[in-house]
C-alpha cells in the first residue's frame, strides 16, 4: 500500500481481478478512515491488505464512500462486520441504500447486467445506527488536530461527496472528475444513470478548483498529474460529450443508447485509437460509452422535459 501523501495510503482493491483500477485510501491516524469500501468482491483484498499493515479488527474507525454505486460501496457492511468499531459515512441523500441495498442492487442489475455477479457481487445492509449521513461541510476526526472535511459534489450522482484531508490537502474525488486509468492515460467524463447532471458537475468541479488542492485523487486510479489543468479538463470534456449527444439526438431524436455509444465511439475514435485493447476494455468495464450514453440521453431528456413543462 504506497503512500500518496504523508498518512495517505492507496490501497488496490483488484476490481475484476485487475490491478490499478480501483483503489480504497486509508487516512492514517489514532481514528483511521478508509474512503471508499470498494465493491462488494473485492472486500476479502481490502480486509487482508489493512491487516497487513496492522489494522486490525478493533482499529478502523471510519469508512467514507464517495458515493453508493457498488464498486464505491458494496462492501460498506461487510467491513462493517469485519471492523465492528466502524461507522460508514455517506452522503445524507444516499445514506437509506446503505440500511436497504434492495432498490440499488436492483437498479445495479438493469445497469450491469451479469457483470453484476461476476465482477461488483451485491451489498449486504449496514445498521442503520452505524451509519453516518454526511452534510456538506462535515468534519470527521481521525487523530488530534487532523480532521478530513465533507465537500458535497453531486453530479456524477446525486449523492456524490469528496474528501479533503485539512493538512494535506489532498482531495479524494471519488468519480466526480473522471476516470482516468494509468495504464490508458487519458481522462474520461465519468456521466451514468440516473442521476448525471451537467450543471451540478461543472458546479462540483468550480468548488474543487477554489479548494486549490494539492493533489486530485480518483478511485479509479489515483493522483492525477496536474490537479488544477485536470479540472479543468474534466469540465471541458464534459461539456464535449454532451454536445456530441445533443448534436446527434437533434438528427435522431429516437437514438437509442447504443446508438449514441457508437456516436462517442467514432467521435473520439482518435483520442483512444493508441491504447492497446486489453486496457481499453478495463476502461470500458468501468465507465462504459453506453453508461455514458445512458447517462447524457437520461440528463438530456429530463432536461427538455422540464423545459417543455415550463412554457
Ligand atoms: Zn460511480
Amino acid at each position: 500500500m504506497e503512500y500518496i501523501a504523508p498518512h495517505i495510503r492507496q490501497l488496490d482493491t483488484l476490481l475484476a481481478g485487475k490491478s490499478h483500477i480501483s483503489a480504497s485510501f486509508l487516512i492514517e491516524g489514532d481514528e483511521p478512515a478508509l474512503v471508499e469500501a470498494g465493491a462488494q468482491s473485492s472486500a476479502r483484498t481490502v480486509i487482508d491488505a489493512l491487516q497487513a499493515i496492522g489494522i486490525g479488527p478493533e482499529d478502523l474507525r471510519w469508512v467514507i464512500v464517495t458515493h453508493v454505486h457498488l464498486d464505491h460501496a458494496g462492501a460498506a457492511g461487510d467491513l462493517l462486520a469485519a471492523f465492528p468499531k466502524a461507522k460508514v459515512v455517506v452522503h445524507e441523500v444516499g445514506a437509506r441504500h446503505l440500511v436497504d441495498p434492495t432498490r440499488l442492487v436492483d437498479s445495479a442489475s438493469r445497469v450491469y447486467g451479469p457483470l453484476l455477479d461476476t465482477v461488483y457481487g451485491r451489498m449486504t445492509p449496514s445498521d442503520r445506527d452505524r451509519v453516518v449521513p454526511a452534510a456538506d461541510g462535515m468534519e470527521i476526526a481521525v487523530g488530534p488536530g487532523h480532521k478530513v472535511r465533507i465537500i458535497h459534489s453531486p453530479g456524477h450522482a446525486k449523492h456524490h461527496l469528496a474528501v479533503l484531508d485539512l493538512p494535506t490537502g489532498t482531495l479524494l474525488v471519488g468519480d466526480a472528475v473522471g476516470v482516468l486509468i494509468p495504464e490508458v492515460g487519458i481522462l474520461r467524463p465519468a456521466t451514468p444513470p440516473p442521476d448525471f447532471n451537467l450543471e451540478q458537475s461543472i458546479r462540483s468541479l468550480g468548488i474543487f478548483r477554489s479548494l486549490n488542492p494539492t493533489d486530485v485523487v480518483l478511485t479509479h486510479y489515483g493522483p492525477v498529474p496536474d490537479p488544477m489543468e485536470t479540472l479543468l479538463a474534466a469540465e471541458g470534456l464534459l461539456v464535449q460529450w454532451v454536445d456530441v449527444a445533443k448534436m446527434e439526438l437533434q438528427q435522431n431524436p429516437d437514438a437509442t443508447v447504443q446508438e449514441l455509444a457508437h456516436v462517442f465511439e467514432v467521435a473520439f475514435r482518435d483520442v483512444y485509437k493508441e491504447i492497446a485493447p486489453e486496457d481499453l476494455s478495463m476502461f470500458e468495464l468501468l465507465n462504459g460509452l453506453e453508461s455514458n450514453a445512458a447517462g447524457i440521453s437520461r440528463y438530456l431528456t429530463l432536461q427538455q422535459d422540464a423545459h417543455v413543462g415550463g412554457r
